[in-house]
């Protein structure tokens, strides 16, 4: 039979298609990965299933056990997915920045979601990472997945997304651009395209203007799940053990209006309904683009659906709050 065991199995070998027209004048091919097309809809179910098979493995998931992570939604849908086949329990801490629908669908996964303030340093004790090693700390059985600095996760782009894109495109990729948040993407992936590629591959973190990551003051911005932000008074200020900096060229600063815009003519343009930070990933890219050529191949990763946003990207009011004027966009 054509059928897969579990859901576990679907995880990956997500397909790689051609942006055709919002590419008009390029002359690189710029492909793009769609992780929206993971049972989960997002790229996190990668990095939940490999985080989630390591804790069983070093026996800090037992049965009956809970899962405890921040996450802004996408990794605890794949968590939850992953918890609900083997029976665990979830409770999560968003930042309140994190859209209605992403709340609501792990809640409808039967998650325990605590919404907590976006705006506290990382010290103060209602901030959503501090929230989650709280609760993990006080719950019997707990486990904190810890995306930021848990190893299974760069490891699990090092050994799927990686590979994967070299396969699909024959060895012929040049140009790898994709966001950080945890850094998990863009280090396994990156590093594994690097170093199969002898260095010939070029990685490129797509970055919120704001964001600490690319030399940006840290100051608030409406795209979720990429980027750096920090509050004024936080002291801690290492960044996530998930993000191999060595890893990344270069970046491109994007600012909130290209990312908004871009996830809007996706849409429209190439039939691609993606989320806020894909937007700022193929606004990237296109930018990486110019001055390349046919012997170029650029890949962009698309981390989940738009599907997360209606409320907010595709929202005409929400919209016009973050960027002001002009909804018209991609009207084409
Ligand atoms: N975009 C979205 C929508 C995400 O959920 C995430 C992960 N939080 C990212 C981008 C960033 O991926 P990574 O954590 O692997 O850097």
């Amino acid at each position: 039979m054509d059928v897969y065991a579990s859901l576990a199995d679907m995880v990956g070998n997500t397909p790689l298609v051609r942006l055709n027209r919002i590419t008009a004048g390029l002359s690189v091919p710029v492909y793009a990965k769609l992780e929206y097309v993971n049972p989960g809809g997002s790229v996190k179910d990668r990095i939940a299933l490999s985080m989630v098979r390591a804790a069983e493995d070093a026996g800090l998931l037992r049965p009956g056990g809970t899962i405890v992570e921040t996450t802004s939604g996408n990794t605890g849908v794949g968590l939850a997915m992953v918890a609900a086949q083997r029976g665990y329990r979830c409770v999560f801490t968003l930042p309140e920045k994190s859209s209605a629908e992403k709340v609501a669908v792990l809640r409808a996964y039967g998650a325990e979601v605590v919404v907590c303030p976006g705006d506290v340093p990382r010290e103060h004790p209602d901030h959503p990472r501090a929230a989650a090693e709280r609760i993990a700390r006080t719950t019997p059985g707990a486990w904190l997945a810890d995306q930021y600095n848990n190893p299974a996760n760069p490891r699990a782009h090092r050994g799927s997304t990686g590979p994967e894109l070299w396969r699909q495109t024959e060895g012929r990729i040049t140009h790898l651009v994709s966001g950080v948040g945890t850094g998990g993407t863009i280090s396994g992936t990156g590093g594994y395209l690097k170093e199969v590629s002898e260095g010939r591959v070029q990685v490129i973190g797509a970055d919120p203007e704001a964001s600490v990551y690319s030399g940006g003051p840290g100051t608030a911005y409406a795209v979720e799940s990429i980027g750096l932000f920090r509050h004024p008074e936080t002291v801690d200020d290492s960044w996530p053990q998930s993000f191999h900096t060595d890893v990344v060229d270069r970046f491109e600063r994007i600012s909130d209006r290209d990312s908004l815009v871009t996830a809007r003519r996706l849409a429209r343009e190439e039939g691609l309904l993606v989320g806020a930070s894909a937007g700022t990933a193929v606004a990237a890219a296109l930018r990486v683009a110019v001055g390349l050529g046919p012997d170029d191949l650029v890949v962009v990763v698309i981390p989940d659906s738009g599907r997360n946003y209606l409320s907010k990207v595709f929202d005409d009011g929400w919209l016009r709050e973050q960027i002001g004027d002009d909804t018209t966009v991609g009207g084409a």
